[in-house]
């Protein structure tokens, strides 16, 4: 029996190990207090949990007056691996229980070329930290893929931008290779995960994470779960019709935000620019290094160049309407901007937030703070690692139907 998910027995062992994982080593006092259980029940949950190689003493905790109380926290050993597959970058990282980062590395992929290669990577990656961390086993793994993702199932589903992964089997696979419980959902969804865990929205329940990258989409947390819809499409806003003429999207449709603003799009219109005289700053790029890409873009609006400007705040004012009625219908707390396009910094988010504040009524926005994302590139990542802990460290049978060892 390798896989710490069978070894939560219970609900109150699952809210003591969340606990040690959020707050650090704690005094047996604190935890009692937490979890208002009797002193004598903790004692008895904790002695199965350090029998099962999941927490560790500690030490001697300050005294609050009267007997000492000793210290628990996670076993030291315990160690989550996140993998975040991106168009064309992987990020690996393994942490140790409580989800702080010991190695992380970063590497250039193609998605399109496949499954079989790209796995590969991530595996070999995986491995190279373990033997940089030296980890023995992996208690779980939490993976993202950019495309849309059955995540009971555990796979994509007809991805746009990912040719022969279609019902790859993602999930299983990395749980045989690594011979412990794996999830994979869309990387939008992971990243929304690792900004409530440890970003931007920190302790916001509610609230929308838009991704601005080749791609557009957004990750839906209510209550403190990702929200994913019946089928786990919900947030796929790219391919929302904002104009009934415009640019043909990678989908097929026409008109689709994603055709309008994204990384893609503002590629081709950055180089439409450059090709057509508007912009002698862009021209004058795209002589030198024969392709443009975001930061381009990002430093052409920082030089004053009115025409980038003009297309930067289009774009904004393209999402802020979209985003604008998302806000009516949902009501978040809070929205989070991330993505390779959140580098276009100030005026694209200027433009956001003026239009979502402008087309939503006042009760909507009076308390909707629209932000920058604070993880930036490790925010797929750390929230992979939040999203198979919640999983490990969890006795409900709903959220473990993902492991296939448990079906066995
Ligand atoms: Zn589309």
């Amino acid at each position: 029996m390798t896989t710490a998910v069978r070894k939560v027995q219970n609900r109150n062992q699952a809210r003591l190990l969340r606990l040690l994982r959020d707050r650090g080593p704690l005094s047996r006092a604190e935890l009692t207090d937490a979890v208002t259980l009797s002193k004598s029940k903790v004692a008895v949950e904790l002695d199965r949990l350090t029998a099962a190689g999941l927490v560790q003493d500690a030490g001697q905790a300050a005294s609050r007056g009267g007997r000492p109380s000793s210290l628990v926290r996670l076993w030291d050993g315990l160690r989550f691996a996140g993998i975040d597959v991106g168009a064309t970058s992987i990020n690996v990282a393994i942490t140790d229980g409580g989800l702080t980062t010991l190695a992380q590395r970063q590497g250039d992929i193609d998605v399109s070329q496949g499954p079989e290669v790209v796995l590969r990577a991530a595996s070999q990656m995986v491995r190279d930290l373990r033997a940089e961390t030296g980890t023995e086993s992996l208690a779980g793994i939490g993976a993202g893929v950019p495309g849309p993702v059955s995540f009971s199932e555990g796979f994509s589903v007809v991805p746009p931008i990912m040719p022969g992964w279609d019902k790859y089997p993602v999930r299983d696979r990395l749980s045989e290779e690594f011979d412990c419980p794996a999830l994979l959902d869309n990387d939008v969804n992971i990243m929304a995960v690792g900004e409530f865990h440890a970003g931007a929205a920190r302790g916001i329940g509610t609230f929308m994470f838009v991704k601005l990258g080749t791609g557009v989409g957004a990750g839906i947390f209510v209550d403190g779960h990702v929200h994913r819809g019946v089928d786990g499409s919900a947030g796929d806003i790219g391919h929302i019709q904002v104009h009934d003429q415009g640019p043909v999207c990678a989908c097929g449709n026409i008109g689709c935000l994603e055709a309008f603003f994204s990384g893609a799009a503002l590629r081709r219109d950055a180089v439409l620019a450059a090709q057509e005289g508007r912009s002698p700053f862009l021209a004058a790029r795209l002589a030198e290094r024969g392709a443009l890409d975001v930061l381009d873009v990002a430093d052409a609006a920082t030089a004053g160049d009115p025409v980038v400007i003009a297309m930067i705040r289009e774009g904004g004012r393209h999402i802020g309407e979209v985003l604008a009625k998302l806000v009516s219908f949902f009501n978040p707390g809070m929205i989070v901007i991330g993505g390779g396009l959140s580098n276009l910094g100030g005026t694209l988010l200027a433009e956001l937030r003026g239009t979502i504040y402008r087309r939503s009524l006042p009760l909507a926005t009076r308390n909707l703070p629209v932000v920058m994302s604070e993880l930036g590139d490790s925010a797929g990542v750390l929230g992979a690692v939040r999203m198979i802990s919640d999983h490990v460290f969890s006795h409900d049978p709903a959220l473990r139907m993902a492991d296939v060892r448990e079906l066995a």
